[in-house]
């Protein structure tokens, strides 16, 4: 486990990069820092292998105050991936990866099986590739091999820094893909910073958002998603994620055809529909399917033994309905205000077009994550 208790950092100039920072780091979590730029991501991944030492606060791995180990000591057992890499262009793919392995005493036989292992996991062939120079390869497989270079020797904790961000849209998202599988295998301790939202919420099991070197929310991605704690985080989601709804129109989410039943029928035939198409209430129509009123379950139960009546005699005839092109947010809005399980979607003309309910909203939400 990785903790900060309190932590500061003031630059020589001056500048206050971190503000008492409080954070627990569970074993295992892939955790991403995430903000605006200059937040101070940066500055708090690598206070953890002491490339910057705090001002004020502490900071713990597995319970021992890290400023009290060496620094160098300390960097063999954390990985590291920063943007550009940097491979020794003089030196092939497997030399590469092999030298923090070989500082640290690893047999070769060792090393070199896990190497071969960690290639074939992020889709490159060894064989193809072990001897190959950096420059032989893409972009794309440069960062792999940052990555593979990380955990060959097998550390506990891996820092990255954006580390996919300079690759392009494909090969980020291959590279994410490959990071969440090995992630599965290897379950490391990975701290990740991003500026990527979208980045964040796929390969994170915690986020931790950032902004002028306060910790603004850490929570699961889903509960960040949900529960976005101030309008900053709102804004950072980006408004268009679960709130994309507010873009849809009523046409979007509703159920096209939903069961309707003509005002001269009697209350034995409503009864009828209800069962055979499991709804508890029933859009009542006159022979130009313009919505005339609803029918409930209760509505029918309560009428039921007088049998000279028609449904439009137990309808209700005054029901908020919402017309076609409204956005989704005001019929949701209307459904809340009225207690509404669903919402009837009228053209100006009166004419029926369809009906919004609960589950047909959480349907079109669903499509859209
Ligand atoms: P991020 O990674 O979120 O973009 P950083 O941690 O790199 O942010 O920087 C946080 C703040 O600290 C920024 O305002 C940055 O300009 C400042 N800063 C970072 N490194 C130094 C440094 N070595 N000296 C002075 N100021 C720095
Ligand atoms: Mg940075």
């Amino acid at each position: 486990m990785i903790q900060f208790k309190n932590v500061t950092k003031r630059y020589n100039d001056g500048m206050t990069a971190l503000k008492g920072i409080d954070l627990e780091i569970k074993e295992g979590e892939l955790i991403t820092l995430i903000g605006p730029s200059g937040c101070g991501k940066t500055t708090t991944m690598k206070m953890i292998n002491r490339l910057v030492e705090p001002s004020s606060g502490q900071i713990l791995i597995g319970g021992k105050d890290i400023s009290l180990i060496n620094p160098v000591e300390l960097r063999r057992n954390i990985g590291y991936v920063i943007q550009h890499i940097g491979l020794f262009p003089h030196m092939t793919i497997k030399e590469n990866v092999a030298i923090v392995p070989k500082l640290k005493g690893i047999a070769k036989d060792t090393y070199e099986k896990r190497i071969d292992e960690l290639m074939e996991m992020v889709g490159l062939d060894p064989s193809e590739y072990r001897d190959r120079y950096p420059s032989e390869l893409s972009g794309g497989q440069q960062q792999r091999i940052g990555v593979i270079r990380a955990l060959a020797a097998e550390p506990s904790i891996i820092l990255m820094d954006e580390p996919f961000s300079a690759l392009d849209p494909i090969s980020r998202e291959q590279l994410q893909d490959d990071l969440i599988q090995l992630q599965e295998e290897v379950k490391k301790t990975i701290v990740f910073v991003s500026h990527d939202m979208d980045e964040a919420l796929k390969i994170a099991d915690r986020i931790v958002l950032m902004q002028g070197g306060e910790i603004v929310q850490a929570d699961t991605p889903d509960r960040i998603l949900r529960r976005p704690k101030n309008d900053f985080v709102r804004t950072f989601i980006g408004g268009n994620r679960l709130n994309e709804s507010e873009q849809l129109t009523v046409e979007d989410v509703m159920v096209s055809n939903p069961v309707t039943v003509s005002l001269t029928r009697g209350l034995a035939h409503g009864a009828k529909l209800m069962k055979q198409y499991r709804v508890t209430s029933l859009l009542v129509t006159d022979k130009h399917r313009h919505l005339k009123g609803i029918v409930t379950k209760e509505m029918l139960e309560e009428q039921y033994r007088n049998e000279d009546l028609t449904l439009q005699d137990i309808m209700k005839s005054d029901v908020p309905t919402i017309l076609v092109g409204t956005g989704v947010a005001d019929a949701v809005e209307l459904m809340r205000e009225h207690g509404l399980y669903s919402l009837p979607v009228v053209h100006p003309s009166g004419l029926l077009a369809g009906l919004v309910t609960n589950s047909s909203l959480i349907d079109a939400l669903l499509k859209q994550i």
